[in-house]
């Protein structure tokens, strides 16, 4: 029963002109195929490794694989930022094991080593498979992760050659135990950096301070291994490299693996009858239409995948989709759940491939573990977060000389609605920047223990640790957790480990765990920073896709105790916020206006919810809460505009504070397309008249103390960044604002007041004065971009103010 395969054109083309449907498709995209073009190996790569990868099939790397080879060898930092299926762990392999297999032949058999580093521990043992793959036994490739029995370890540590672990193990258990692994790293040859673009934020700004740990302690063993990073493509991957290593990188981006054609259409669902909040009409749920177009696809045979962001949505999809279609078709759609046997994925990926499933919804958990690639359409409910996830998503549909399709489907909300209406911003050069910051002192303090715990600090590791560092280090000593020597050094004082103080993915406070009441299960937990928007008493909250309700959220034990339920509302929190402006670090006139980074003070207290009717929107009712303000002290980027320029725009002061409140939604909800945070990483608060400032202005701020580089980011492509904000708002055809304009779902004020028009109008007048925008490489190495992960995580239907919200 092997489905019959229709041209893409023709798909969508049926897809579209379903009645009712015609200005739904808002693009159309050909992407032609790709031809591969290969490189011959670089003799730098063993015989025996190239014999491998013979026999593996692959006679000649592409011309980026070898280029990456060529580079490696030669000591440069290099960073692979190519698409999804492009090779590159060839690219960096080649290399590393030629190095690894010219120190087999040292006297002790370990003449040279590497260590490779991978977000997560199934990420490591897939890529030990490869290694294993393409060297000869006696290049000992081991594991070395949390799950690794204490036997094996030493072992690992004497004998292993190319040990693969994640950045947590080697901050909490290599790196604090040094001595034992001194005959590694003597001999580091390279560290091999997988998935950079997943070190982002502040977990990203820790991981770039135990890259620096790590070089330190290497150069104290008289190694300098040379990294090389493998990324998806993004903007700027060499300055991401950079900072996340700290050494200058050359970037390898151009693309030569083979792609079949792609048909890439943008779709936006309708508005509907019905209304939400303030009246605002609202669209139809990607999920909702992404069941439709499922069902046209499975009726014509085509095999289908949708992407959705939660399992209930998946869930969702599959069943009203088999609703639709009716038997016997039904049967041959499905959701992916996640959590199957190996036996069960196996099944799946057979029933896909064959043509009896026809039809499968899932979450992007699919991208590990099952292989459902070469499918006819790929459709996506909503923008995935980044466009490293669009591409992932997009590729699994397409086999090598037929075409395929991709349709994105718009959510209701600004960033997607941008995206459908601006289809350069998707297929033309990245926007978007992995963002970390690793001066932020939150991050740098506790590593600058650990350091001194594994060795002395001296003057001369001030560079490595970056500006920060001199400043901070009296502060430690004061604390009572450094201590400065006669000879200069700074020690770690205290009997307990230093790297135990620091978890790389906290980000920072202790997290509110999640306890099931009926049971005492503990669920998991919530950063404390959102914990007061997202578990208070009374709220809805959804964990890994599933409904509780907040029964009792305990500040002291930090506990929230829960009970699963499914309220026909979901709950927004409602809080007042204010914010100071501690220092001031850049400021750029637009002409009148003002744009400044720095850092500042945000004091947000949560003083009630209201409840929501899931299906409308619909106000059923507000409680108020009694919850202590706390304090964040963070980095933020803020614009000003004067009086005589809200005259220009005339826009009288009434109308001010609704101007300046849309723009600050929007805003937030446009920064993911420049920096890899998703909205609820980043707050933002707008002020009519501001005391710092003396003028209205409007702060968009990190949601981690310290901050995590977003803001920085959105001051670095604002005039990119706060352009699509004001096209994003015109663009959206509802009359007076809806959620795929300005109103947001994290609105702290029950998004009121917002005036639509009025915000486009102060935006015109703030981007008149603006500076022409400078293409980002000539703009000259802001030192903060590149990457995407895997899932922006966001939940469905999600609740709470403008402040950030729950970490992903
Ligand atoms: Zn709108
Ligand atoms: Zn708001």
């Amino acid at each position: 029963m092997l489905p019959r395969h229709r041209p893409p054109e023709a798909l969508l083309a049926s897809l579209s002109a379903v009645r009712g449907r015609a200005d739904r498709l808002t693009h159309t995209e050909h992407l032609p195929a790709r031809e591969a073009r290969h490189a011959p190996w670089p003799d730098t790569v063993r015989p025996e490794i190239v014999a491998a990868a013979l026999a593996l099939g692959v006679e000649q790397p592409w011309a980026h694989q070898a280029e990456a080879m060529k580079l490696a060898k030669s000591g440069q930092t290099v960073v692979l930022a190519t698409g999804t299926a492009s090779g590159k762990s060839l690219g960096y392999l080649a290399p590393v094991l030629s190095d690894l297999l010219d120190g087999t032949e040292a006297r002790n058999g370990r003449g040279a080593t590497a260590l490779y580093l991978a977000p997560t521990k199934a990420l490591a043992a897939d890529q030990r498979r490869r290694a294993a793959e393409l060297a000869p036994a006696r290049v000992r490739a081991a594991l070395y992760d949390g799950d690794t029995p204490p036997e094996e370890r030493e072992w690992v540590r004497q004998y292993a050659s190319y040990v693969l672990t994640n950045p947590d193990m080697l901050h909490r258990g290599i790196l604090p135990a040094h001595p034992r692994w001194a005959s590694f790293l003597k001999t580091l040859r390279y560290v091999v950096v997988d998935e950079c673009h997943t070190y982002r934020g502040v977990f990203g700004s820790h991981v770039a301070q135990v890259l620096r740990r790590l070089r330190r302690l290497c150069a104290r063993y008289g190694s300098s291994p040379t990294f090389l990073l493998a990324s998806a493509t993004t903007a700027d991957p060499a300055a991401t490299a950079h900072r996340l290593t700290g050494l200058p990188a050359v970037a390898v981006t151009e693309d030569c693996s083979p792609r079949g054609p792609l048909v890439f259409g943008l779709w936006e669902p309708p508005l509907t009858e019905n209304v939400g909040e303030h009246g605002a009409p609202v669209r139809r749920t990607a999920t909702a239409e992404a069941s439709y177009l499922l069902t046209d696809l499975v009726e014509s045979e085509t095999r289908t995948v949708v992407f959705v962001r939660s399992r209930r949505a998946a869930e969702l999809v599959a069943l009203q989709a088999q609703d639709q279609l009716g038997r016997p078709l039904a049967d041959r759609v499905a959701a992916y759940r996640g959590g199957y046997l190996a036996e069960e994925r196996r099944a799946l990926e057979r029933d896909l491939h064959s043509g009896r499933l026809l039809g499968l919804a899932s979450t992007s958990a699919l991208e590990l573990g099952v292989d459902v690639s070469g499918l006819d359409a790929v459709l996506m409910a909503g923008y995935p977060g980044t466009r490293a996830s669009l591409w992932q998503q997009a590729g699994r549909a397409g086999r090598e000389a037929q075409g395929a399709l991709a349709v994105l489907i718009a959510r209701d909300d600004p960033l997607d609605t941008y995206l459908v209406h601006h289809p350069e911003a998707l297929f033309d050069t990245p926007v978007e920047a992995t963002v970390l910051d690793p001066d932020n002192p939150h991050v740098l303090a506790p590593h600058l223990c650990a350091a001194a715990a594994e060795l002395p600090l001296t003057d001369s590791d001030l560079e490595l640790f970056g500006p920060s560092t001199e400043a901070l280090l009296p502060i430690l000593e004061k604390r009572g957790l450094l201590r400065r020597r006669g000879d200069g050094t700074w020690y770690w004082t205290r009997r307990e480990r230093a790297a135990d103080a620091v978890d790389l993915r906290g980000s920072g406070g202790s997290p509110v765990q999640i306890v099931e009441a009926e049971t005492g299960r503990l669920l998991g937990t919530v950063d404390a920073s959102a914990a007061h928007t997202s578990v208070h008493t009374g709220a809805v909250h959804l964990h890994q896709g599933r409904t509780y309700l907040v029964r009792d959220f305990d500040l002291d034990s930090s506990v929230a105790l829960v009970e699963r339920a499914d309220p026909p509302y979901t709950t927004a929190a409602r809080d007042v916020t204010s914010i100071s402006v501690l220092s001031t670090d850049t400021t750029v006139d637009w002409g009148e206006a003002r744009l400044s980074f720095g850092s500042v003070e945000v004091v947000n207290q949560v003083v009630g919810y209201l409840r929501k009717r899931i299906s409308t929107g619909e106000i059923l009712g507000e409680s108020k809460l009694d919850l202590p303000p706390r304090t964040l002290r963070t980095r933020a980027v803020w614009w000003s505009v004067t009086e005589d320029q809200l005259l220009d725009a005339t826009i009288p002061f009434d109308q001010l504070p609704g101007a300046a409140h849309a723009a600050e939604h929007a805003s937030i909800g446009l920064l993911p397309l420049f920096a890899t945070c998703d909205r609820w990483d980043i707050g933002g608060v707008s002020v009519p008249l501001h005391p710092d400032t003396g003028l209205p202005t409007v702060f968009v701020y990190d949601g981690h103390s310290g901050g995590a580089g977003f803001a920085e980011r959105g001051f670095r492509r604002a005039v990119q960044w706060l352009t699509a904000t004001r096209d994003a708002i015109a663009a959206c055809e509802c009359e007076r604002g809806c959620p795929s304009c300005v109103q947001s779902p994290k609105c702290g004020n029950g998004n009121d007041p917002l005036d639509k028009a009025a915000a486009v109008r102060l935006l015109d007048v703030l981007l008149a004065g603006a500076p022409v925008p400078q293409d980002e490489a000539a703009a000259g190495a802001a030192p903060v971009e590149q990457g995407g992960p895997d899932d922006g995580g966001g939940p469905d239907d999600g609740g709470g103010p403008d402040g950030p919200g729950e970490a992903p």
